[in-house]
């Protein structure tokens, strides 16, 4: 099985991408050691890149990276790329959804979850995958589970309950990081040289 280190130091995600590249990878943790990696590219890929490349630098290991946005119709596609930081440079995960709440008061709520996964591997070599979830913002936060956006985060193919409401094979089940990282196992089966 290919050996790739996971370049994600969030614990939430850390736990949905074993669950997801588990069975395909054997994935190792990131370093505890390195440090935060600044991810101010303009798109999910190249941010996804960023992150990709310091850990392959720092580990001379394959490097798994995903960067996901949340793109809003009524916000003209923000927050995007710039998700994590919607409520300012180090708003929680509350802030954010607090701040989208009140932005859309009144408003479409319609929008959608895109995440890159992207793996590279210390030659420069890169297979990348990409996964999408549309959905809508709930009224109110509902549900306990997950992180980030989940408790108002609704998936236009579920059940009308929030991702927060979900078991995590619920969730992986719709989820843009589910769909993400089981396109990049199909490219990987199909075709990495090294896989
Ligand atoms: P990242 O690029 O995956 O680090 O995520 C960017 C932003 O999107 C952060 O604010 C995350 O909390 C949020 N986010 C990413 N994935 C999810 C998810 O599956 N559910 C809810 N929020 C998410």
């Amino acid at each position: 099985m290919l050996r790739a280190v996971c370049a994600s130091a969030n614990p939430h995600k850390v736990a949905e991408i074993f669950d997801l590249m588990g069975g395909v990878i054997d994935l190792q943790p990131r370093p505890a050691d390195l440090g935060d990696v600044v991810e101010d590219a303009d798109t999910l890929v190249d941010n996804a890149r960023l992150k990709a490349v310091a850990v392959c630098n720092a580990t001379g290991l394959p490097a798994l990276a995903d960067d996901t946005g949340l793109e809003v119709d009524a916000l003209n596609g923000a927050p995007g790329v710039r998700t994590a930081r919607f409520a300012g440079e180090q708003a929680t995960d509350a802030d954010n959804r607090a701040k989208m709440l009140r932005e859309l008061d009144g408003k479409t709520r319609t929008c959608r979850f895109r995440t890159v996964a992207l793996l590279r591997f210390p030659d420069g070599r890169e297979v990348i995958a990409e996964g999408v979830c549309e959905g809508s913002i709930a009224e109110a936060e509902i549900g306990e589970r997950g992180f980030g956006y989940d408790p108002i985060f609704i998936a236009r193919d579920g059940d009308g309950r929030t991702f927060a409401q979900m078991t995590v094979d619920e969730k992986h089940e719709l989820s843009h990081r589910g769909k993400a990282f089981r396109a990049l196992s199909q490219l990987l089966k199909n075709d990495s040289p090294t896989a």
